[in-house]
């Protein structure tokens, strides 16, 4: 690592760099759990995610940017507006490889612009400016990019879309034109700070590990396990994740009409097969990527990247809708206008369940009608009519309705492509994950669904809580590392402390490793405690509580939460509210916040 952060303030327009200690990067590693644990030191409790003071930062991790099969990824770690809770996403492609040689480990942005002007920032090696972005606001995500390249040369590019600037709570920062951190609005804090783009080019700091002879042995050996494991060998090469549709919809869990069903027999028109048979062009890959899940796709009409298998399920199925033409450009939109698929589509769906309920009018919020799909995802980027009130998410969409149980959503973040009642250690993961629900903080389809590594019954309880506190203390140790979800289906963990211990010279072990991910987990949840969550609000929607779905293969199930998540606690050492205690805290060298 570099043991540098970038601290930049918007409003003082000051740039500084402090040092980060070994002991922090030992503890916290870097990605999310160092942007984690800055936020914690740096952010005042209760602030409003879109005042100024609120804070966002941009970390690699030990392991971005080396010869690490998936290596490019970074993570971002900020107060949601969508959900007032902590938040962290990881993005792949190659700007955090660029961000590592400039010689920082981490960006901290603060403040705001001053009154109306909007800015972007270059990190161009060691040169930091903040330049003006007046010609920038209003141009979508691929004319951001191309024009800054225009500019500045040959750069990568994180800027939010038009979505960001009006403030609309489920938009997304786009990564480059195609890629993103989607998750909880996380383009509206920039929006909020009138800064349209981080630029980063330039930057000659080496990758030196302490033996690059061991590394690449080791690299051979990885390489080896996923060129033979079927799923990061063919499944995600061949179709991208978009394999997933009819994998998760044989499984009767695949969310259509706002989670009213679970199947359909529709699934092969909208499936990851056919989509490489009527619009795939190449794949693509992020930083040091052999398995290339990326899509460019072309409709005939339009060309752009995707949609991949949350998208696709998201914009699609879950509106009712299985044309994949429609579907795939209702993808090219939401990355234009830089919307979160998930959210967009669970927002619409919300709304079309209002209207089915009548407790809407608008008589064409229809499920299945994918003309007013393609149209109020532009509403909802620029605020025009009631796109206005779905830029603020389900839950407070719902609300504002009458029909808030109709919100498919956690914490106020809306569910991904996998109906807990299908597999209840998912479910329980929705319930904990601290940024909402969030299927990838504790994966649990792995071994409920894929048997990776090990096939357990997806719909038993016994033994959940224990199988998913250890998932989500890994996933928290792979967001900080920082290396991809999709890797790890070929390379357990192990081979991750041999990478970190190969790449860093520090030698650790898989228990202190799994410690470090416990340590991440739980200094997030008392970052969500201080700002006023509780054990109420680890929950699900009432539908996934006591409407079994009536037909498919996940049938008659329901979603025992209570016992669930007093096991959880337990498993935890957090007491029956759902609060650490102070031998955990102790044990975890962590504090309460104030
Ligand atoms: S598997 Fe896909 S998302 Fe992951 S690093 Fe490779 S290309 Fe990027």
């Amino acid at each position: 690592m570099n043991n540098l952060l970038l601290k930049i303030d918007l409003s003082s327009e000051k740039v500084g760099i402090e040092e980060i200690s070994d002991e922090i990067l030992e503890q916290y590693l870097g990605g999310r759990g160092l942007g984690v644990k800055l936020l914690c030191d740096n952010l005042k409790g209760k602030i409003d995610p879109l005042a100024p003071g609120n804070v966002m930062i941009f970390a690699i991790g030990p392991l971005t940017s080396t010869i690490v099969p998936t290596s490019g990824r970074f993570s971002l770690v900020t107060k949601s507006p969508l959900t007032n809770t902590l938040t962290h996403s990881n993005s792949g492609g190659f700007w955090g490889s660029v961000f590592k040689r400039c010689g920082y480990d981490a960006l901290l942005v603060t403040g705001k612009l001053n009154g109306d002007t909007k800015g972007y920032i270059l990190i161009d090696g060691v040169s930091v400016k903040i330049k003006d972005a007046g010609d920038l606001w209003g141009l979508n995500s691929g004319e951001t990019v191309e024009k800054l390249n225009e500019l500045e040369g040959k750069c990568q590019v994180l800027s939010i879309g038009p979505a960001g600037e009006n403030l609309v709570r489920i938009s997304a920062i786009m990564n480059q034109a195609h890629r993103a951190f989607g998750r909880g609005g996380v383009g509206t804090v920039m929006g909020s700070k009138g800064l349209k783009a981080i630029v980063v080019k330039g930057g000659t700091k080496k990758f030196s590990p302490p033996d690059l002879d061991h590394l690449k042995q080791l690299n051979l050996v990885a390489s080896d396990k996923i060129k033979v494991f079927p799923i990061t060998s063919q499944g995600l090469p061949l179709f991208g994740t978009a394999v997933m549709m009819k994998v998760i919809n044989a499984f009767g869990m695949l969310p259509i009409n706002n989670n009213q069903k679970g199947q359909d027999t529709r699934i092969d028109d909208v499936s990851g097969e056919r989509l490489r048979e009527d619009f795939f062009q190449r794949d693509e890959g992020c930083y040091a990527c052999p398995i290339r899940c990326g899509r460019l796709t072309n409709t005939g009409e339009m060309k752009g990247k995707g949609p991949e298998f949350e998208s696709l399920w998201a914009l699609g199925p879950q509106c009712g809708i299985f044309d994949l033409k429609i579907i795939t450009h209702a993808n090219y939109f939401c990355n234009k206008y830089g919307l979160d698929t998930i959210s967009t589509g669970v927002t619409i769906a919300c709304a079309m369940e209002l209207q089915q309920r009548g407790l809407l009018n608008d008589a064409g919020m229809k499920f299945g009608n994918g003309k007013v799909l393609l149209d109020l995802i532009r509403k909802i980027a620029y605020k025009e009519g009631i796109g206005g009130e779905l830029a603020e998410g389900s839950l407070r969409f719902a609300e504002k309705s009458g029909g808030v149980q109709y919100a498919m959503q956690v914490k106020g973040m809306e569910l991904p492509a996998y109906d807990p009642r299908g597999a209840m250690g998912q479910a329980l993961n929705y319930a904990t994950s601290n940024r909402g629900a969030c299927h990838l903080t504790g994966y649990l389809i792995g071994m409920e669904l894929l048997g990776v590594p090990k096939l357990i019954d997806r719909f038993t309880i016994a033994g959940k809580a224990d199988q998913l506190v250890l998932k989500q203390n890994q996933s928290a140790v792979e967001d900080s590392l920082v290396t991809c979800k999709f890797v790890g289906f070929a390379l357990g963990l192990d081979f991750q402390v041999r990478f970190l211990q190969a790449v860093t010279g520090i030698d650790f072990n898989i228990t202190e490793l799994v410690k470090v991910g416990e340590r991440i987990h739980t200094l997030e949840r008392m970052f969500n405690l201080r700002e006023g969550f509780s054990k109420k609000d680890d929950t699900l929607p009432e539908r996934f509580l006591k409407e079994p779905l009536n037909e498919g293969a996940s049938k008659g199930q329901v979603v025992p939460l209570e016992k669930l998540l007093s096991d959880y606690y337990q498993v935890r050492d957090w007491n029956e509210d759902g609060i650490p205690t102070d031998a955990l805290l102790d044990e975890l060298d962590l504090v309460r916040l104030t």
